[in-house]
């Protein structure tokens, strides 16, 4: 066989797990990773354009590329939409995913061998707030911030404590598991105290702060505010930074381009215009929905007996939820036969796990915006809970609960809170005409 024959034989494997990956999952499993979600129809099509061959290095309007003016355009005004519905004029759009844009606001606010102050991972810190990660990768020392198992949240006291007592250059509030705000107000007084900078990472709740049933960390004393642009903000994966403090939104600028990103991966630009103007339309419907659902999928899985965390604190005032299954075998069994029931969730260390069980943590994490997305209520949570008890605690062959799974998933096939369920009115239909 010559080359081309060896070739088409690959490109029928990579056509071919495309394909079944796709259906697999995009049609015929319950996704609850509470990192992901779904884009519309109307921003898929903003996504797939020229703008994804094209490079922009640079700020707008500044670039060292000729041809980007429709994009120089562009960014400004996505940038504009976002910062208005943030209460913000600082928006920086370029970083290409969260972790990127924690490394350009780390870079700039400290130095290698400097500290910061954040939680540890066991209480939800993502791993670019670690030394494992970014924070390590710049030489960053970190203070770990005191968590309070029993509040589900960083320990204020103890915390602010910490900071006056290490000066840190830096506090990061936010994580990747938690259900309940952090305290912005208090920790940015004590880090402002020690002539430090408080940084909010909203990746995971960037759309619940722009659907406003969550605290928005600027209004609460924040210096700036990174995010993921596709996890409850349902937009094409990417990052960006809104600032209340002018220098740092200067400086950071200065280090995105060029330390951290040369081509900021342009396509996202148009799609995040469009996911923002969808939010702006139906944000608040949203992220109250999704909410509501989280708190309903916690009752549920309690009720069918299920170890939910933070029973006597209401649960969850975010779009996650999180279940101790120590004593059903553990979040890297559950997780595994979840998943052959279709339901997509992932293992999580829990406060009280020690680090070194992050392979075989205690708990479960779940999502429930990308569901929400698809049009899931109050009744589709109760559903799953039951799906889930079936898997986990009656012991139910798990391909039979999939048929299950399937036929409730079948019945949830558009993006909703999106111009996608706008078709039928004539302008939007032109509009879409015209990409
Ligand atoms: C997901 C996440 C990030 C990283 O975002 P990417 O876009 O995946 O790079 C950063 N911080 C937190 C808290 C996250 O959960």
């Amino acid at each position: 066989m010559g080359p081309i024959g060896q070739a088409l034989d690959l490109l029928e494997k990579v056509i071919r797990l495309t394909n079944e990956g796709n259906y697999w999952r995009a049609s015929t499993t319950l996704n609850l990773i509470a990192s992901e979600n779904v884009m519309s129809k109307t921003a898929l099509k903003a996504y797939l354009s020229d703008f994804m061959f094209r490079y922009a290095e640079g700020k707008p309007f500044k670039r060292y590329y000729q041809g980007t003016k429709y994009l120089d355009e562009l960014e400004v005004f996505t940038a504009k939409i976002i910062g208005d519905m943030l209460g913000t004029n600082m928006v920086e759009l370029r970083p290409i995913s969260g972790t990127i844009a924690n490394a350009a606001v780390f870079r700039v606010l400290a130095a290698p061998g400097e500290k910061a102050a954040i939680a540890p991972v066991q209480a939800g810190a993502h791993v670019s707030h670690t030394k494992f990660g970014t924070l390590g990768a710049l030489g960053i020392i970190q203070v770990p911030l005191p968590y309070d198992d029993e509040n589900m949240n960083v320990d204020v006291d103890k915390a602010v404590k910490v900071v006056e007592k290490e000066k840190p250059k830096f506090v990061v509030l936010g994580g990747s598991v938690y259900l309940f705000p952090h305290p912005v107000e208090e920790l940015a007084d004590a880090i402002h105290s020690v002539g430090g900078k408080l940084v909010y990472d909203a990746a995971h709740v960037l759309g619940l702060i722009m659907g406003g049933v969550w605290r928005n960390p600027l209004e609460k004393g924040a210096d700036a505010m990174t995010a993921s642009t596709h996890k409850t903000f349902p937009g094409p994966q990417g990052g960006l930074i809104a600032f209340t403090d002018e220098k740092l939104f200067k400086d950071v600028g200065k280090t995105v381009f060029p330390w951290f990103v040369s081509n900021h991966h342009l396509h996202r630009i148009p799609a995040t215009a469009v996911t923002a103007l969808e939010m702006m339309e139906y944000g608040r419907e949203y992220a109250k929905a999704i909410v509501e659902n989280a708190r309903k999928l916690a009752e549920s899985l309690a009720e069918e007996g299920f170890d939910v965390v933070g029973e006597n604190l209401g649960y969850t005032r975010s779009h996650q939820v999180l279940v101790d299954v120590r004593r059903l075998g553990g979040g890297a069994k559950c997780a595994a036969l979840l998943e052959s029931a279709g339901i997509i969730v992932n293992k999580n260390l829990l406060p009280w796990d020690p680090p070194e069980a992050v392979k075989d943590p205690s708990g479960l994490r779940i999502g429930v915006q990308e569901v929400t997305r698809l049009g899931m209520g109050k009744s589709e949570m109760k559903e799953i809970a039951t799906l889930m008890r079936k898997v986990l605690i009656d012991g139910k062959e798990p391909s039979k609960v999939y048929e299950e799974v399937k036929e409730l998933r079948s019945q949830f096939k558009t993006v909703k809170y999106s111009f996608d369920e706008v078709r039928a009115h004539e302008k939007i239909t032109t509009l879409l005409d015209l990409l």
